[in-house]
């Protein structure tokens, strides 16, 4: 009998670690005075992912450039976190490397006016590095804006995942929609 239930514990056990992931900073570069609000955007992602309101509006959202995923599987490889891009890390855990935008880095396209507009940043190409505008840092601090910044981190991280928004309507991609979805169910708006 006492087996059985080792068992039993084992498999629920299993069952409910299954789907928690987790999500980790690796570094942090020109982040200075803005370490706390990322932490907090990291963690607020993370309360986010494992919960069942994202879970649902990614099941009952619509989105284009899907990578010929289904719904629940687009979840499913957001929860593995298998990171294509980049360095990577343990699956099952959101491996973030985080860095602003600089003209030295970036070169000169990326002036301070682009930043300034509707630009938040860029993924990196495949370096697996996410690159922030430091003037929305500034602005989404300056309006405890956490949900922004999370909302970000996650659009940059699905490009990691390997999705993609190169051509039609990018504002309809599951890259941009979920990254929306993140950023709505911090702000409380989903
Ligand atoms: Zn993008």
């Amino acid at each position: 009998m006492k087996s059985v239930i080792f068992v039993f514990l084992f498999l629920l056990m299993g069952t409910l670690c299954k789907s928690q992931v987790k999500v980790k900073i690796h570094s942090k570069e020109g982040y200075e005075g803005y370490e706390a609000f990322a932490d907090r955007a990291a963690d607020s992602l993370e309360t986010v992912l494992n919960s069942t309101k994202f879970r649902d509006a990614i099941r009952d959202g619509v989105f284009t450039h899907r990578n010929g995923k289904a719904n629940l599987e687009i979840f499913e490889i957001i929860m593995q976190a298998h990171e294509v891009d980049g360095p990577g890390g343990k699956d099952s855990v959101v491996d973030l490397r985080l860095r602003t935008i600089t003209r030295a880095k970036d070169g000169k396209k990326w002036s301070k006016r682009r930043c300034s507009r509707k630009t938040v940043g860029r993924d990196g190409g495949s370096s697996g590095v996410t690159a922030t505008c430091p003037q929305k840092l500034a602005l989404w601090k300056k309006n405890d804006e956490v949900g922004r910044l999370a909302g970000h981190y996650m659009h940059e991280y699905m490009h990691v995942l390997g999705f993609h928004h190169k051509k039609g309507n990018k504002y309809e991609s599951a890259v941009y929609k979920i990254g929306y979805i993140v950023r709505d169910i911090i702000s409380g708006e989903l």
